[in-house]
């Protein structure tokens, strides 16, 4: 059964050999993300090489993301574990000591001095809250407002305080920093709790067009600020474990449809991250709940879905793939659902991608029509490709391209199959270099049509100007 919609799964503990994430991409894995708040940066490496070896002998480019930590705050250290009640009175303070059941070092001096009386605090993924009732020279008191368990550096929340932090760490530089000294084959960097653009813009500088961007959409500041932060990137995820705690988990669905939106009318790739199969952690398969969350997430129009710890650490991460695979291709097949949107066409004529959009769309309207196995686009830089997959056509993509990078970042976008051929010399040679490779590749039999979409001079950015139909 085809399948559009693409998945990301996690790499961790749970899949540590190369025959284990080879059994992922088996089973429908089209990106692997690296999560940079875990582990070292060899141990990435080392799967970074494996996943680019599985890549050589499938002769299918695979999508890598280095997802970085971001400024993640969290408690210091305690004595031992402790339960807090409702009404407890507890205390985050600049004392290195360890903590207790009535107070606790909290190692970012910057965040006792901008939290104020009144401010919610939540630890551990939002188990326990929190509201500061006292505030004074190195410590902030609080009182307990719905408990549970809190131990060693713990993570915390503090939903819609304006941080005066960036979204970039040391240990962020010095992640970004090893990538590019060793040549690390990443293809997307991810950039966690980013609040303003102004937080890509310190890794675009460091990184420039060499990786992708994607910024993680997990503070109500980067809601707010959505239409300033796409310009500036090549793609969002919809975070939605920390977003549900730094907003009311209520408003999450909205916000995923929103952003979803937002992301593809501007043309940047989207995904749908976390919890999408939470139960397969422990469970051989999913929950009716998230079965439908993940063809909801397909019929949003995500570009992929995300396996967190159901891949990286969990009990079952192949069958969570093969579940996922089998929920979003089952979505796919649904056109009423699927092309539940208009076409994109151009704001305006004079718009530089108008010729690009306006070819875009008409090639997906005649490979309806036609009921065309493939279209087939060159692209150079990937630009056509991903205006050719924002139309989200329910015909496959097949994008050409000289560049392996090229190659291996589209493998994220929806129903694209990206393949890597050489440049040809002229536009003549576009048609028989499409044909042809169709017909190697495997995306139309003999005799069957394909629709073209090129232009000329080959390789320059947005020259998209032309439609083809051709008989393989
Ligand atoms: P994380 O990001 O898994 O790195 O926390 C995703 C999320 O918060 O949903
Ligand atoms: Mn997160």
């Amino acid at each position: 059964m085809e399948r559009f919609t693409k998945i990301l799964a996690t790499v961790g503990p749970a899949v540590d050999s190369k025959e284990k994430i080879h059994e992922l991409v088996k089973a429908g894995a089209n990106a692997f993300r690296l999560n940079f708040s875990h582990g070292e940066p060899e141990e990435h490496a080392r799967r970074v090489a494996w996943i680019r070896e599985i890549e050589a002998e499938t002769n299918t480019p695979i999508a890598i993301l280095q997802d970085l930590q971001g400024p993640k705050i969290r408690v210091g250290k305690f004595d031992k574990a402790h339960v807090l009640k409702v009404g407890d009175v507890f205390t985050f303070d600049n004392n290195e000591e360890l903590g207790d059941a009535t107070r606790v070092h909290l190692p970012h001096a910057e965040i006792l001095t901008s939290l104020d009386v009144n401010d919610p605090i939540f630890v551990n993924d939002g188990v326990i809250q929190m509201k500061v009732i006292e505030k004074g020279e190195g410590y902030v008191k609080c009182e307990v407002t719905a408990g549970g368990e809190i131990s060693d550096r713990k993570g915390m929340n503090l939903p819609g305080v304006d941080l005066p932090v960036t979204a970039m760490t040391d240990k962020d530089h010095r992640d970004v920093r090893y990538t590019l000294d060793t040549d690390l084959e990443v293809d997307w960097i991810a950039l966690s709790f980013v609040q303003r653009p102004s937080d890509i813009t310190e890794l675009r500088e460091i990184v420039g067009d060499k990786y992708k961007i994607m910024a993680k959409i997990e503070m109500p500041q980067a809601v707010d600020r959505i239409e300033e932060i796409l310009p500036v990137v090549d793609g969002i995820m919809v975070a939605r474990g920390d977003l549900g705690v730094e907003v009311p988990f209520a408003k999450v669905p909205l916000i995923q449809k929103s952003l979803i939106k937002q992301a593809q009318d501007m043309g940047k790739t989207v995904v749908v991250a976390t919890q999408m199969l939470d139960s397969m952690v422990r469970n051989p398969s999913p929950t009716r709940a998230e079965a439908s969350d993940i063809a909801n997430a397909v019929f949003d129009g995500a570009d992929a879905v995300m396996l967190s710890n159901e891949s990286a650490a969990g009990d079952h991460p192949i069958a969570a793939v093969q579940a996922m695979a089998s929920i979003a291709a089952f979505a796919n097949q649904a056109p009423y659902f699927m092309r539940n949107q208009e076409f994109y066409f151009a704001d305006t004529p004079a718009d530089e991608l108008a010729t690009e959009d306006a070819i875009s769309s008409s090639a997906a309207m005649i490979a309806e029509q036609l009921e065309s196995k493939a279209i087939v686009c060159y692209t150079a830089t990937g630009s056509t490709a991903r205006r050719m997959s924002r139309q989200r056509p329910t015909t496959r993509i097949w994008s050409l391209t000289p560049d392996v990078k090229v190659a291996r970042a589209l493998a994220l976008n929806y129903g694209i199959s990206s393949r890597v051929v050489a440049a040809p010399e002229s536009v003549d040679k576009l048609m028989p270099l499409a044909t042809e490779k169709a017909k190697e590749f495997g995306a139309a039999n003999e005799g069957e049509k394909i629709v073209i979409t090129f232009g000329s001079p080959i390789g320059k950015l947005g020259s998209t100007n032309s439609i083809k139909v051709a008989t393989v």
